[in-house]
């Protein structure tokens, strides 16, 4: 009688995409002393030459691709592994851990490609591949970089709960796919990536990533993600700009270039900076300085901090002012005037801040755009119409020197209609001076209407002083009530 060898112990159950159903997956292979095969032991790769495994492996893809079978690479413990073929059957990786460079270079995915809770130990390549049905990377975790460079998803592809070191997309075609809750640690690129459907990018987390000259062709909602570095979404092209969603806090996203007065921003949308935890007291400063200098910030956009920190030499403070006219006229037509406004305040602060791109061709090596000298920005018409009125902005701001201006003028053309040595019970001391002040004062606040005919240098002083603050004044008044009616 033959003794029967012992089976491996492995299942684990799995989405079976064929049948569609939950299945259980229980390995069939000859098991060694562990009670498991050699592709299941977890210990097995440290005890055997990696090419005693790869070879049992390899057999297994083989056998899969020429049968036109199903890949069950369930739970498996691989080395490094290089495939580059075309499956007419779906594979899984399920619960599998890579423990080396993986390359699925040029492979084609005819069927279902399920790398769900798969586990990339080593640098990863999807360089080239297609998949031409469901890409499933749920839960999937790449402890190093992970290409997909112009890799072909021509079905839905699913990165919900993915955990990347670096995740490169760049000219990579999706068709509908989802990030939702995906961990970035590192940077991502997306450069000239093509989005053909709709595409999800919702509460993940990103550090460096940019999406340079992207294009998407229908829907994109970026949604409460987390922005922890610079996310470039430059010269970004929207087909369909009303299908494009951006919420929650977009302080690190620069758009330059990208047209962004037609797409939508929702209701939690926020510029505020987002600091990161201080690390011990002298890092606790440095941010509190930050915080600081920041005050009152909570409408610059990133484009702005990149000249006024000189972060990149080649930004031309015309396209920064882009940004900001874009974001007026994009909360313009939502009639939230509100932000509009504060945007119209910022463009004209960078107006006063910097100077026009005038590079010193004796210093090449100089930003494009650079600040204008402290006096320049403090001593000009712009500052002035800063402080009386926010660039006509603020109607609040010329009352509050209208007034105390008014009553203080008043008090002194009361005042200088006596001396000051006989100042009690003399002729000037009574009600007719104090009339007197007030209409002196009234008409120099309303210049063109003439009330008396005092022409002392002090009521022409006022009259001038007041001018631009009544001028400022109607200006914002104006533009508010134009806001109010126009629609
Ligand atoms: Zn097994």
């Amino acid at each position: 009688m033959v003794k029967s060898k012992p089976i491996c112990e492995y299942e684990k159950k799995y989405d079976n995409r064929i049948k569609k159903v939950e299945e259980k997956f229980k390995c069939p292979d000859e098991a060694i002393g562990s009670g498991f095969c050699i592709l299941h032991d977890p210990t097995y790769l440290d005890k055997a030459t990696a090419e005693e495994v790869t070879k049992v492996f390899m057999k297994k893809v083989h056998k899969a691709i020429a049968t036109k079978k199903p890949l069950l690479a369930i739970g498996y413990n691989l080395p490094s592994i290089n495939i580059s073929a075309t499956f007419e059957a779906p594979v899984y990786f399920n619960y599998t851990t890579f423990n080396g460079t993986v390359l699925f270079e040029k492979t084609k995915f005819n069927y279902d490609a399920n790398f769900v809770n798969t586990l990339f130990i080593g640098n990863t390549s999807f360089t080239g591949s297609q998949f031409s049905q469901i890409a499933n990377f749920i839960e999937c975790k790449f402890k190093n970089e992970v290409t997909f460079l112009a890799t072909d998803f021509k079905n839905e592809a699913r990165f919900n709960l993915a955990e990347f070191q670096k995740g490169l997309f760049s000219l990579a075609h999706f068709q509908k796919v989802n990030f939702f809750e995906v961990k970035f640690y590192d940077e991502s690129e997306f450069k000239l990536t093509k989005f053909h459907d709709t595409a999800l990018f919702q509460k993940s987390q990103f550090y460096t990533t940019d999406f340079t000259e992207a294009k998407f062709e229908k829907e994109a909602r970026f949604i409460e993600n987390q922005f922890y570095a610079q996310a470039n979404f430059r010269k970004i092209k929207f087909t369909n700009s009303g299908g494009i969603l951006f919420d929650g806090n977009l302080s690190k996203l620069s758009f330059l270039e990208t047209d962004i007065s037609k797409i939508n921003f929702g209701d939690n949308i926020g510029w505020e900076r987002v600091y990161r935890k201080p690390m011990d007291w002298w890092d606790k400063f440095i941010i509190f300085c930050e915080k600081l200098k920041e005050h009152n910030n909570k409408f610059k956009v990133q484009d702005e901090r990149i000249i006024e920190n000189k972060l990149e030499q080649n930004v031309r403070l015309e396209t920064v002012m882009n940004i900001y006219r874009n974001l007026q006229e994009n909360f313009d037509k939502k009639l939230n005037y509100d932000f509009a406004g504060e945007f119209f305040v910022r463009e004209m602060e960078l107006k006063r801040k910097f100077k026009k791109n005038t590079r010193n061709m004796s210093k090449p090596n100089e930003p494009l755009t650079t600040h204008k000298n402290i006096l320049a920005q403090i001593f000009s018409v712009l500052s002035f119409y800063y402080v009386i009125a926010k660039y006509g902005e603020s109607y609040y701001r010329p009352l509050k020197f209208v007034i105390p201006g008014l009553i203080f003028s008043t008090f002194y053309f009361w005042s200088s209609g006596f001396n000051v040595i006989n100042l009690v019970f003399q002729s000037g001391f009574g009600s007719e001076a104090m009339n007197n002040a007030i209409i002196r004062s009234i008409s120099a606040f309303f210049p063109f209407y003439v009330f008396s005919s005092h022409n002392a240098l002090s009521d022409l002083l006022l009259r001038i002083a007041l001018l631009p603050l009544l001028g400022a004044l109607f200006i914002s008044l104006r533009r508010k009530l134009e806001r109010k009616y126009r629609h």
